[in-house]
Parts: C-alpha cells; structure tokens; sequence
C-alpha cells in the first residue's frame, strides 16, 4: 500500500514504517540499518521525511511529559503532538510561548524544520528547546543541551542528525488571549502601517487570497485590554462573526474569536484539535524575508498577483523573532513570512514558485524547509551564515549518511 505525507502529495519511497515502543527499541533499529530516518506526523510538503530505508515513528513510544516546576521546563517525547499536552501545561500553571496554526503537528518534527507561530516578540517553536535526547548513526543516546557548542546547529537539524527521542522545553506562566478578526484591511493601509498592525497583538496574522487590492482578514490575538484596536481599524472593520482563514470554509473548524478570552492552547492555533485541521486538500510554500522589507516583498509579490489568485486558497503574513539557531530560517534576523495554502495543483505551483522565489531574491528569502520550494542549493547557501558549519556537523555526527536522503543530499555536502 502506498504511504503518503498527509496532504498526499507525497509517496514516500522508503521500504516501511517501524513504530519501536520504547526508546532501546529505537536504538537498535537505528544501530542496525543502513538508512533510516526519521518520520513525525507526516505534515511536510516536501521529501523532507523520505529516505530510501526505512522511516521510524515514535507514536507509539510512552507519551513521556514530565513537567519540571521549578526549573520551568518540560520534557516530552518526540512523538507527542502539542494537542497532545497543551491542556496539561496550562492545568500546570504553565504555558509555550507560540504555537503553530494547528496543534496536530509532533513537536519533534516542527522544531525540526523551524516551524512557527506569529509575533513580533515571539520567535519560532524551536527556540524554546533547551535540551535533546538524540538516538545517533551508531545508536547511542546523546543528550545534548543548549550551551553545548553544537547544539545550535542541531536543534533545527531537518532530522540529519538522528532519531530525537525526546526534547525539553522552556515553559512561561500560563496566559490568557482573546482572538478578534479584522476584515478588509485596504492594501494601502497595510503599505503605509505594516509593523504598527503586524505588532498589534500578541500575534497577529494577516490574510490575503489576491484576490483584490486588500488584506482580506487581519487576526489579531492579544490580552483582552482595553490597547485591543477599536471597531473600525486602518480601514478593515472588526468581524462579528467568526471566520475561517480560507474563504467559504467553516468556521467551526477553527478556535474561537470574537474577542472571548481562553488559555494560549485554545487562541494560539487557528485550528481546533479536533477538527481536521485547514482546508486537508492543499500544498504549502512559505517565504521568510526580513520584518523591514515586509511591505517592498508584498509589493513584489502583488506585481503577480493574477497568477498567484487562482492558485491561492489563502496566503498568511506571519512576523518570527531572530533566534540563533543556525538554520531556523529566522536566524539571526527578525523576519516576516508569506505562507502560501494553495490548491492542490502540483505541476501549477511548482511552475510559480521559480517567478515568486526570483521577485522575492532581493530581500535574501529563505524559504520554509517543510514546505515546497524550488531554490537550489547555491541560493539557499547563500542566506545562512551558518551553513558550512551545519555541513560539518552533519558530516560529524552522520560520517556515513545514514540519516541522509534525497533531499539532504540536494542541499548539503557533509564535509
Ligand atoms: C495544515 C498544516 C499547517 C501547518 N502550519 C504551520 C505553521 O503554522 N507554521 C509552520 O512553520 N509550519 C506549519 N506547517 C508545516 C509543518 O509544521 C512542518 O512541515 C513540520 O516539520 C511538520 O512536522 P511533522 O511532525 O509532521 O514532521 P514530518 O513532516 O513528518 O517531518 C519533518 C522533518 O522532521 C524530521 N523529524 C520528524 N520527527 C523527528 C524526530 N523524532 N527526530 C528527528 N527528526 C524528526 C523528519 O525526518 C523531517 O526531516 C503546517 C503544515 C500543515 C500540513
């Protein structure tokens, strides 16, 4: 039976899927094969989580969340999804500072590609890591920290470096938001005020389809105060119903707005956990480019927008803090990224993304490593700082390329 990734625009390649049930189970499987990698919820776009072994998913080790109060921190099993024990941080008293659009995501896996929330403040799902517990190439356990000299390379580690059996994560006092949504933002309001809107809440998430010279929805998720933007904001009037960020979908699919105040796992996704979460049939892209440049890349992008609109089911504009993780795409910089739901056309998409990726090249984009894209290698290369680094640790770590495969190998020689 063929085996996809879950928009199912992927055939996974690899011979099999080991589900090991504890972490010793794990070690062996990885000590003993030539190629393994890897597999988390499958939510990738891209070959990312293919390899011509065999993938390992660690769904069915102990669902492990061990909550450390005094040290702030919890350690989860690389398996778990967020959903998965959100709820039981914040009956803790404890909160994550972001989250994805959806909680479905293992945690093992988004912090894997640099997945991320929005806010100005905030910076992506991977930097609240402070500590890993790796099966690598020869089946040991290494756990490594934050402070270690390679730990900033490993964390965002596109699953190069082995199995991640478990990861332990920075915890803030648990907090409460309210979720309001703003419709019709003019696009000259947005040229003229991107970073006042972009940091008018906690996190905040601006919606276009292309579709006509405006920002569809404005998502703005903050403190319930009275500094929450009025009614009538920049031209876009406050919703009085809810809204799903697609246009035409139910609403009743995502977590609840009209400024009703909840705990952050409740407000932080756009989608609820137990719905099938965005639209189910799609492809992603996703482009970063510096915060400052968010307002010259929309204009970019909008000198297209014929060809984006029947592609576009809805595009988001998420802002991400600088974090020094070598290859998060917001290393190092503060960032502004356009996220791409598109229709499931694959031969259409991957015919517009050259055009997009050479309009948004002034502005050193750095594409989303789970999604699709189209640069080579050279350009990627060229927007880390750390990339050479990241190759010797790979080559370091994994001499052999056990863990490697079709996509690694496009971007990174292990030296
Ligand atoms: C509907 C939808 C919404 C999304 N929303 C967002 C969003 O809001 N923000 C955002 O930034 N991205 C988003 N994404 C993208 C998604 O977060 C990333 O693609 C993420 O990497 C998927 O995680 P996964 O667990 O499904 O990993 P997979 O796709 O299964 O794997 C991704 C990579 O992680 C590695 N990996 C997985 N588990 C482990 C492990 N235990 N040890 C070592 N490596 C591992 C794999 O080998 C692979 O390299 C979304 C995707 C979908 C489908």
């Amino acid at each position: 039976m063929v085996r996809t990734n879950w928009a199912g625009n992927i055939a996974f390649e690899a011979r099999g899927v080991h589900r090991p049930t504890d972490v010793d189970q794990v070690r062996e499987l990885v000590a003993r094969s030539e190629r393994v990698r890897a597999l988390g919820s499958g939510h990738s776009f891209n070959r990312i989580a293919d390899t011509t072994g065999e993938q390992i998913s660690l769904a069915e080790l102990p669902p492990r969340v061990q909550i450390d109060a005094d040290a702030s921190c919890v350690t989860v099993a690389g398996g778990l999804r967020y959903g998965d024990f959100a709820d039981r941080l914040h009956a803790a008293g404890f909160a994550l500072p972001t989250l994805g659009s959806l909680p479905h995501i293992s945690v093992a896996g988004a912090v894997a590609t640099g997945t991320h929330g929005s806010g100005v403040g905030n910076r992506s799902l991977a930097a609240s890591v402070s500590g890993l517990e790796v099966v690598t190439a020869d089946g040991e356990l290494l756990e490594i920290r934050r402070g270690h000299p390679d730990f900033a390379g490993m964390v965002v580690g596109l699953g190069g470096f082995g199995v991640v059996t478990a990861l332990t994560l920075d915890l803030v006092p648990t907090f409460e938001l309210a979720q309001y949504v703003y419709d019709r933002l003019p696009a000259e309001d947005f040229a003229e005020h991107a970073q006042e809107i972009l940091a008018a809440g906690y996190s905040v998430s601006v919606f276009t389809t292309w579709r006509a010279d405006q920002l569809d929805q404005v998502w703005v998720k903050g403190p319930r105060t009275p500094d929450v933007p009025g009614p009538r904001w920049f031209g876009a009037t406050r919703a009085d119903a809810p809204r799903h960020p697609v246009p035409g979908m139910d609403a009743r699919h995502c977590t609840t707005q009209l400024g009703e105040s909840g705990p952050w796992q409740h407000r932080l996704p756009h989608f609820r956990m137990d719905f099938t979460p965005s639209t189910g049939r799609e492809l992603q892209s996703e482009y970063f480019v510096p915060r400052t440049d968010v307002v010259a890349a929309y204009r970019a992008l909008d000198t297209i927008r014929d060809r984006m609109a029947p592609l576009v089911q809805t595009c988001e504009i998420r802002t991400i803090a600088a974090e020094p993780l070598w290859l998060s795409p917001a290393a190092e910089r503060d960032s502004a990224a356009f996220h791409f739901t598109w229709i499931d056309d694959t031969p259409a998409v991957l015919a517009l993304l050259p055009v997009m990726e050479e309009l948004l090249s002034p502005f050193a984009t750095r594409p989303h490593w789970g999604k699709l894209f189209t640069c080579d290698a050279a350009t990627v290369r060229a927007r880390y700082d750390r990339y050479a680094d990241f190759e010797r640790l790979l080559g370091r770590y994994d001499p052999a390329g056990k863990f490697t495969n079709e996509f690694l190998d496009r971007y990174f020689t292990r030296s």
